[in-house]
């Protein structure tokens, strides 16, 4: 095991509680898969910062080499291009494992990749764990519920899924996503971590991925009317990814399997999401009402008393906070720095 010493943030880390008070925690070999993606960067700077060496392995489908370019001249980071559906060989410590495409605009785009990514891909990622004794975490999803006839939804909620629907590549690809974690933790001994995300927001985002949140905000920014889909009555829970990524830091670190949903409790409806993009960019933007997609669950909002009891975790930024942090960011990738100085 590789040990680096010497990096000034360790002994602030909220992580590695084991470690008694006053001694540093050991520096971890760290990989992210898709971590080139929206929430495996920022989990990445948050690895980083801690002075741990990452290896992010990435295909760039929906990542961006943008979104970790900052990390490049650093000697402890390291990406690869790489698709997890072939085999890789690594050493690391821990396997933060987010390779697979979130938005359903991009994970309906190749049904059949979706689907590979998620059982071959994940398969490999076990089989890499296994081989190295690393502890493995899966980002599986709030989508693993369907359209749930549970309200809110608890962990021990088996889900109402269409297994075959034109979703079902990503949600039932993650159940079993979750079976073959939970085979390796059980029949190989592997240390094992679910997390069930649920719908997650914030800067670096896909623009144009079609997830509610970015497109209303681009779309407010644009001056283009905001795309409601059905009647707008039906519900999500947003949550600001910088909540998500403390969440799965405390979840590898701490001594439980899981699954944990990991999400923001506030629910809200489409309608209502519009009037917070509508107060927080343009008070004038236009709601335009448009057909719903196939399968879309009429409700989601977590139930994260888990979480809050057995990993010491609960969200911390309200959606009127963490929204104009985005708004900051798209408002920058949408116009450049032109515009943003004449605004
Ligand atoms: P994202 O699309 O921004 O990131 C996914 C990353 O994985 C991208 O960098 C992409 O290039 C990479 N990738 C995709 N297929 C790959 C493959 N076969 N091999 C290697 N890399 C591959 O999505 P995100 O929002 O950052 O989501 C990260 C993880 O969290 C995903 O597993 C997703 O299912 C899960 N999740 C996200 C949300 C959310 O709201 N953002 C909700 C539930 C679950
Ligand atoms: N694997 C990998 N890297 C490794 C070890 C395994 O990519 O370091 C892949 C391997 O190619 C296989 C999968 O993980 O397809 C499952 O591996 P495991 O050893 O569990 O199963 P087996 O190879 O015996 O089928
Ligand atoms: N949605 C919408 N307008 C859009 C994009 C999405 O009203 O421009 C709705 C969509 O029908 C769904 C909800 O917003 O009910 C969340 O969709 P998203 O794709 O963001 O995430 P998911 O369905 O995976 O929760």
């Amino acid at each position: 095991h590789l040990a680096i010493a010497g990096h000034p943030s360790f002994r602030e880390s909220s992580v590695g509680g084991k470690v008694p008070l006053g001694l540093r925690r050991r520096a971890l070999r760290v990989l992210v898969t898709g971590g080139a993606g929206f929430v495996g960067s920022h989990l990445v700077d948050r690895l980083v910062e801690r002075g741990d060496s990452v290896i992010v392995v990435d295909n760039f489908f929906t990542g961006r080499k943008g979104n970790i370019a900052h990390h490049l001249q650093n000697p402890r980071f390291e990406v690869i291009r790489h698709d997890v559906v072939e085999p890789i060989l690594l050493e690391v410590d821990q396997i933060y494992h987010l390779a697979c495409p979130a938005s359903p605009v991009h994970y309906k785009y190749n049904p059949i990749k979706t689907i590979k990514t998620n059982v071959v891909g994940t398969l490999n990622m076990l089989g890499l764990a296994k081989r190295i004794g690393a502890r493995f975490l899966l980002t599986s999803t709030s989508e693993v519920y369907g359209d749930p006839l549970q309200h809110p939804q608890v962990e021990t909620y088996w889900g109402n899924v269409n297994p075959i629907g034109v979703r079902s590549c990503y949600d039932e690809g993650k159940r079993t996503a979750e079976t073959l974690t939970m085979d390796y933790h059980r029949g190989a001994n592997l240390e094992v971590r679910i997390a069930r995300i649920f719908n997650t927001y914030g800067p670096r985002m896909c623009i144009d991925d079609g997830r509610v949140v970015s497109n209303f905000v681009a779309q407010a920014l644009r001056k283009e009317p905001l795309t409601v889909y059905g009647d707008g009555k039906q519900t999500r829970s947003f949550q600001y990814v910088s909540d998500l990524v403390e969440g799965l830091m405390k979840l590898m670190e701490g001594d439980h399997i899981g699954p944990f949903n990991l999400g923001n409790p506030g629910e809200f409806t489409m309608l209502e999401l519009a009037k917070v993009v509508q107060d927080t960019i343009d008070p004038e933007a236009h709601i335009e009402f448009r057909p719903n997609t196939a399968d879309d669950p009429h409700k989601r909002k977590p139930d994260i008393s888990r979480a809050k009891e057995l990993l010491g975790w609960e969200p911390k930024v309200p959606l009127h906070e963490g929204l104009p942090l985005m708004v900051t960011d798209f408002r920058k990738r949408i116009f450049g720095d032109q515009e943003e100085s004449t605004e």
